[in-house]
């Protein structure tokens, strides 16, 4: 974990900081905005992470300092540095994390009608508390050699007796798995997805171990037929240097489960600002820019995410895996099921 503040400023005096973006300060020349800046906590780690920054300040003038770390610990960290915490926006991912970070009274409640014009109802905290700036998939992965994909439709499918010791997971306990049992929560009731997860259980080839590119790598070597992972994880794959991550990609096919009925389980990583944040207007203005054409192709590409305004260009990894119908469960409905979602992998033994 880095904690020391990176510097990402381009301070001067030069022409671009004279561009007025954002609705915030639009009657103020971006000119006063020097000596501005902004805080971001994030657990965010990517390459073209200093593009998406630097491109923020030049629009705006907004000098970025950048926190990295784990999530969770991010969250406590806000929590103990209190009212005199200098974080002005959290970034982090998965739905069940901003709406435990927004349980400890992290957020300040944004009244952004950029924000609420440009991202889905479904994709934000209804209050404003919390906003999604991509998308992911929880899907199915295949061994190709072993699976041919019309077999496999649904979540329910992994539970079929004909799977039995070719399924895996990582730990029920992981939020993906949690933010995913919470959204069946939320469609089919906990009995269903009680009885879901037992079924997943019944057919696991191993005990649930490892992150998800563990999952893919250890389908693609023939461990088990099916797992559960999310898409950025099969296209970062991909797009990885590594010859031998390549060859893992190409033994494995993708899933998207749910087509016929109300589409595949979506997440999102998203952010919020900071109640206690030292430079409120910056972050409010940092966070629409987050919604912005540019900083979306950044922030979704960075990670072979699904950007979530309409008009973003996928990587071409993520465009090759295919169109697929999403549920439009809302986001903020996972978060109150967590505590149920625990229960129920608990109870049933994904662990
Ligand atoms: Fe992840």
């Amino acid at each position: 974990m880095n904690h020391s503040w990176t510097r990402r400023g381009l301070l001067g005096t030069g022409i671009a900081a004279l561009v007025i973006t954002g609705s915030q300060f639009a009657e103020i020349p971006a000119l006063f905005a020097q000596g501005q800046e902004v805080n971001i906590y994030s657990s965010r780690h990517y390459n073209t992470d200093k593009q998406l920054y630097d491109e923020f300040t030049r629009q705006t003038g907004i000098k970025v300092n950048v926190i990295e770390g784990e999530p969770d610990p991010l969250i406590v960290r806000i929590k103990s540095e209190g009212k005199n915490s200098p974080a002005d926006v959290l970034l982090t991912a998965d739905a069940g994390r901003l709406w435990r970070a927004n349980q400890e009274g992290i957020f300040a409640t944004v009244n952004s009608k950029t924000l609420q014009s440009k991202i889905p109802a479904n994709l934000r905290d209804p209050q404003g508390r919390w906003f999604g700036f991509s998308k992911r998939a929880r899907v199915i992965v295949y061994n190709k050699s072993k699976v041919k994909p019309n077999q496999v439709k649904t979540y329910a499918d992994l539970t079929k007796p004909q799977w039995k010791g070719k399924v895996i997971s990582r730990p029920g306990n992981n939020i993906y798995n949690q933010s995913l049992v919470a959204w069946m929560i939320v469609n089919q009731g906990a009995p269903a997805a009680t009885n879901w997860s037992k079924g997943l259980v019944a057919n696991f080839a191993r005990p649930p171990q490892g992150n998800d590119t563990a999952q893919i790598e250890a389908v693609a070597a023939g461990v088990a037929d099916l797992a559960i992972v999310n898409t950025y994880y099969v296209a970062n794959l991909a797009t990885n240097k590594d010859p031998k991550k390549q060859e893992v990609f190409n033994k494995v096919g993708v899933i998207f489960p749910d087509q016929a009925g109300g589409g595949t389980h979506i997440n999102i990583s998203g952010g919020g600002l900071v109640a206690t944040a030292p430079n409120k207007a910056a972050g409010i203005k940092f966070l629409e820019y987050l919604a912005s054409p540019k900083a979306q192709a950044f922030f979704a590409q960075a990670n072979n995410e699904y950007p979530v305004v309409a008009g973003t260009p996928l990587s071409a990894t993520v465009k090759s895996m295919g169109t697929f119908k999403e549920s439009k469960t809302s986001i903020a409905s996972y978060g109150p099921n967590l505590a149920r979602a625990l229960q129920i992998t608990d109870q049933t033994g994904w662990k």
